[in-house]
């Protein structure tokens, strides 16, 4: 079964693009917790961090990059956090890769 994000980015769940390239797209949290609280997830549906391939250095890359990106553009560069929760035991409840970013700026 496809995952909630896979679903969101398939907008067979309606949900605000924030951003979108052909590896990810970026949205907003939707129980935010932070100022601003952000999911980039890549297209691939790979399950966590755990799941990862070397094939997938590029995707990894771009989140990162993504990153970057979006936190200068919403000029919060001076203060964020960024993380990857894995597996349930590691507070993951989405099983589809995601890195949270966050900020109180
Ligand atoms: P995890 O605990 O797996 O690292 O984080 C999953 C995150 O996805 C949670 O912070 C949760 O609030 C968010 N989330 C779950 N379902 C949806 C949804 O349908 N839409 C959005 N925008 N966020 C979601």
């Amino acid at each position: 079964m496809a995952s909630i994000f896979t679903r969101i980015i398939n907008k067979e769940i309606p949900c605000e693009f924030l951003y979108e390239n052909e590896n990810l797209i970026v949205i907003k949290d939707i129980n935010p917790k932070a100022k601003i609280h952000l999911l980039i997830i890549p297209k691939k549906e790979i399950p966590s961090i755990n799941e990862l391939e070397k094939e997938d250095k590029e995707i990894l890359s771009d989140m990162f990059f993504t990153a970057k990106k979006i936190a200068s553009d919403l000029k919060i560069s001076e203060g964020y956090q960024l993380h990857f929760n894995v597996w349930p035991k590691g507070w993951q409840e989405v099983m589809h890769l995601h890195l949270h970013l966050l900020s109180d700026l």
